[in-house]
């Protein structure tokens, strides 16, 4: 039986991955929307490679361009927020969550609203709206699927597993771009210096995350989301190899740890196939030849992230849709040359403390609290960015 697939965010790198996967086996699915942004060509190029239903960019402006693209192919398209989230309207088995940033949050909510199965790459929804997103999961009897490789291998080792029974989680982090860096260099980090990852080929805004720890600091409020463990429960170590994705720990003082090659598409094809496994076309690593694997405890100086991050899961409510709207724009700032790269984590600090006292924890979260803290947090930054280049 064929299955009906959906992918927002299939331009770019966890989506290529996606749709990677169903090419190679393209008589399994019937692709249904196909979404993305700016890359007109690659989504063209896609939507007429699969035989998708309909393509969609978030653009307005590039209707034209796309339904030039894809004149005579009998694809639909559509451009526009508001079009790209009514894509998760159309039936479909299995949905792809992977487009970048809090825009993720609406097609996610769309799709399980319609009770669907949504693998889960956007990590933004979860830091954002965890408690909405698995609330509306819930309500609906909707399935969510970790696709961040850390999550997809805490949630592999909890199969047949008792969450009573859980005493911790362990994720890792390569320590990104600047693990060896000294301290006192970070601050003259450029943007291509934080945009290659040792270990990992992503997509460019989630490279310069993992080079601050922001990625970790996010993953970290991701697993108290969706696994719902206490903050003191959940750990981050810094792992230089990336071969060991997560660890559980349970309560007989076993752990039990997902390892596996750096390729996405492992995460991907498990949430794909889920719960089936299936042969995926990922390296099998030769232990032997790796020799060892190491581990140190992360310098919370270094990476001021991982604190940040305490302060989300310890506060909850809406202090993650303050925490991602502060560091997307930080981001933005780092990337237009605006300020340094230790300037994100201090921007995002400002942040938190000039919106701490407004009752976050307590605000109930709905698509209108979140973007009303969203946009306030993005005001607090840019004025906390135009402070420090004053
Ligand atoms: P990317 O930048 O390579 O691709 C992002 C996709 O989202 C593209 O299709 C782009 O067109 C689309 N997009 C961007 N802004 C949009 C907007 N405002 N509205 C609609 N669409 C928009 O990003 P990526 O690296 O593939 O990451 C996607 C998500 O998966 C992120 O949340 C990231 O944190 C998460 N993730 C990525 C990896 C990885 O290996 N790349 C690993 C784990 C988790
Ligand atoms: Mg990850």
């Amino acid at each position: 039986m064929t299955r009906r697939v959906t992918i927002f965010g299939s331009t770019g790198s966890i989506g290529c991955n996606t749709v990677d996967l169903i090419c190679r086996d393209p008589d399994a699915y019937d692709v249904v929307a196909l979404t993305g942004g700016r890359n007109i060509a690659k989504l063209a190029e896609q939507a007429r490679a699969l035989g998708a239903e309909i393509a969609v960019t978030s653009e307005e402006s590039l209707l034209g361009e796309l339904s030039e693209a894809l004149a005579g192919s009998g694809i639909e398209v559509a451009a526009g927020r508001a079009a790209l989230v009514e894509a998760a309207d159309r039936p479909a088995d299995w949905t792809m969550s992977a487009i970048v940033g809090a825009a993720g949050l609406e097609p996610g909510l769309r799709a399980l609203s319609h009770g669907a199965t949504l693998a889960l790459a956007n990590k933004e929804s979860l830091v954002t709206a965890g408690a909405l997103l698995m609330g509306t999961a819930e309500e609906h009897g909707a399935t969510v699927l970790p696709v961040d490789s850390e999550h997809s291998a805490v949630f592999q080792a909890l199969v047949g597993e008792d969450m009573g029974a859980v005493e911790r989680i362990v994720i890792t982090a390569s320590g990104g771009a600047f693990r060896d860096w000294p301290v006192e260099d970070l601050a003259r980090a450029t943007l291509a210096e934080a945009s290659s990852h040792p270990n990992w080929d992503m997509g460019q805004r989630i490279t310069i995350d993992s080079a601050s720890l922001f990625n970790k600091a996010m993953e970290l409020i991701e697993t108290h989301e969706f696994f719902g463990l206490a903050p003191d429960r959940i750990e981050a170590i810094i792992h230089p190899e990336s071969l060991v994705h997560a660890l559980v720990g349970f309560n007989d003082g076993a752990l039990m740890a997902h390892v596996g090659p750096p390729d996405m598409r492992h995460a991907i094809g498990y949430a794909l196939h889920w719960p089936e496994r299936r042969d995926l076309p990922v390296e099998r690593l030769d232990l032997a030849k790796i020799g060892q694997l190491t581990f140190r405890a992360p310098d919370e100086a270094r990476y001021p992230a991982l604190g940040l991050a305490r302060w989300v899961m310890e506060e909850g409510g809406l202090a993650g849709a303050v925490f991602t709207a502060a560091k997307e724009s930080a981001l933005d700032g780092f990337i237009a040359g605006r300020i340094g790269f230790l300037d994100m984590a201090a921007v995002v600090a400002d942040v938190i403390e000039k919106m701490s006292g407004d009752g976050l924890g307590k605000a109930a979260i709905t698509l209108d609290t979140v973007a009303e803290a969203d946009q306030m947090a993005r005001e607090h930054a840019v004025r906390a960015m135009d402070r420090r280049q004053a």
